[in-house]
């Protein structure tokens, strides 16, 4: 790997000959994967002010162009840059600030680890953690506030879990939010045990805590967006989709854009609260080089661990449960219509197979048939056999997080039965319809690195190489589609597959060089693949150590 880093050689020309134009930069010598639309893999490309002005064969490129950086890859792998089409970037930037309890084993390693926090930081009142998943400790319980009461009596704690449907709370957050044994709160729940709150809060419950909560700094957040940017160039990621942000939460990544204090480029779905709607619809579609407003992200449900899905059929391990919408289905056809006659983008979240049905109903009253607005269900998770051709009748694209496959596939079963689950997680299917399929990770909720995304899409295997065979193998990606899912057709998810998702002239030279070929390694290595360079509009912002 550090041999490979340090034999991209650059090198200094000195050339008389001047009828070759001037370039920013010349790659040569790679296998460059454009994912262009015959898939071709080029050799070489040349940039400038930020843009492939051409891509093609190293001898090609050389004769027309000249540079003062022209830089032999000797054989590496290059990519466009990678594009998450659903992720959670701010609440990723935030956790950052949080106590990480993503891998506990247990809720003793969870109360040892906020213990050592606290340690560190005595004075903090409110003490904030997230990732626990109870799916990973034994019994698979809930847990209950009552340790946290014991041990952090004078705090408000707040844990989330690690798909944020869920928190636990303890009887200082509850006071803090007016929650007791009798509250009740629509599109939410608050779980009760011998007629007491016993501190977990599902959905829309949460934000009778998180509403009451101190508001960050602004140099804070700046300095956490700042840090989860780092992260991101270092797996390779030059584009995201923000799955849901309010309009000062937009405000601020466009503020720092265009302070130069951040280059992720960001494709932000709004939240539907009454103020967002008001200065959008009014305002219209807002874009920049690295910012695009024009989509709304809808909650239809909520998720299946926390059994917050919507389900046509009671949950299999749970007889009388069926999940439940985020709202009443009158709600989610007032919204269609409005972002339909204001010609925004509907992003909905639905994992149950009720929600799926019920959100793509109302996507095809408004839609009415074959149409190029590029409506979205994020997740697309569970849907019932009749549910699938919606997608295609009426150009509906699935965005879908191929490492929640292999993040479920050990419980998905208990609360699906052994006949629903062969309906999840089933991206072969989905891509049928209408030949594209928008990847993602949904960070925080799975590791930011997309090249997982990329084997649990191939392998449908975990990161120990498991089930040998795969989960549900059927519903796998082959490589290519993979590829383009996180580049090419991610980018036309958000409306900028003219503009980037390839290596073509014209496009943003967003670009990534890997230690290793993806499409052709062996896919029990596809997870030690280490990024050696990424570059966005030319300019190098990682390279490996
Ligand atoms: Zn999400």
């Amino acid at each position: 790997m550090n041999k490979l880093l340090l034999s991209l050689t650059l090198i200094l020309i000195i050339s008389s000959c001047s009828s070759r134009e001037k370039v920013d930069a010349i790659y040569f010598n790679g296998d460059i994967y454009t994912v262009n639309d015959k898939f071709e893999i080029a050799e070489a490309f040349a940039i400038k002010d930020g843009k492939f002005i051409a891509v093609g064969s190293s001898k090609d490129i050389r004769n027309q162009y000249q540079s003062e950086e022209e830089i032999d890859l000797l054989g590496s792998p290059v990519y466009p840059g990678f594009i998450d089409g659903h992720a959670h970037f701010i609440r990723y930037a935030k956790d950052l600030g949080d106590v990480d309890l993503v891998g506990t084993a247990s809720f003793e390693e969870l109360v040892q680890r906020l213990q050592k926090h606290v340690k560190k930081f005595p004075n903090e009142p409110v003490l904030l953690g997230q990732g626990w998943d109870q799916n990973n400790w034994e019994g698979k319980q809930f847990p209950t506030k009552d340790t946290l009461d014991l041990l952090f009596p004078d705090k408000v704690v707040m844990l989330r879990r690690i798909d944020a449907h869920a928190v636990l709370t303890n009887q200082k957050g509850l006071d803090l939010a007016g929650i007791d044994a009798n509250t009740k709160v629509s599109g939410g729940e608050i779980l009760v045990e011998n007629g007491q709150p016993t501190g977990v809060l599902i959905d829309n419950a949460m934000n009778l805590l998180s509403d009451k909560l101190p508001e960050m700094s602004e140099s804070q957040k700046k300095e956490l967006i700042q840090q989860a940017e780092a992260n991101c160039f270092a797996v390779g990621i030059t584009s995201l989709a923000e799955a849901g942000l309010d309009k000062s939460q937009i405000d601020l990544l466009d503020h720092m854009h265009k302070d130069s204090l951040l280059r992720m480029r960001i494709y932000a779905m709004i939240n539907p609260t009454a103020e967002n709607m008001e200065y959008y619809f009014s305002n219209g579609h807002y874009k920049t080089d690295y910012l695009n407003v024009r989509s709304f992200k809808i909650y239809g449900d909520g998720a299946l661990g926390s059994r917050g899905a919507c389900l046509i059929e009671p949950y299999a391990d749970d007889e009388d449960n069926y999940g439940f919408l985020r709202s009443k289905p009158q709600v989610f056809d007032s919204l269609a219509k409005l972002v339909f006659a204001k010609d925004f983008q509907m992003n909905t979240h639905c994992i149950g197979d009720s929600a799926n049905r019920a959100i793509t109903n109302i996507y095809a009253k408004y839609l009415k048939g074959k149409n190029d607005r590029r409506w979205r269900i994020e997740h697309a998770q569970v849907l019932a056999d009749n549910d699938f051709s919606k997608f295609g009748d009426f150009n509906i694209l699935p965005s879908v997080q191929p490492t929640h496959a292999t993040s479920d596939m050990d419980w998905a079963h208990e609360r699906l039965g052994e006949e629903r689950v062969k309906n999840a997680y089933a991206y072969q299917e989905l891509l049928k319809q209408n030949g594209k399929l928008v990847l993602g990770s949904d960070f925080p909720v799975e590791d930011i690195n997309p090249i997982y995304g990329f084997h649990s899409a191939v392998a449908r295997q975990d990161d120990d190489n498991l089930p040998e065979g795969g989960f549900q193998i059927e519903n796998s990606l082959s490589r290519e589609e993979a590829l383009k899912g996180m580049t090419i057709w991610a980018a036309f998810g958000q409306f900028e597959e003219k503009e980037k998702g390839s290596i073509a002239k014209g496009k943003l030279a967003d670009f990534v060089i890997l230690d290793r070929d993806i499409m052709k390694v062996p896919r029990e290595e596809l997870r030690d693949t280490k990024v050696v360079q990424t570059h966005s509009g030319g300019e190098k912002v990682y390279e490996i150590q």
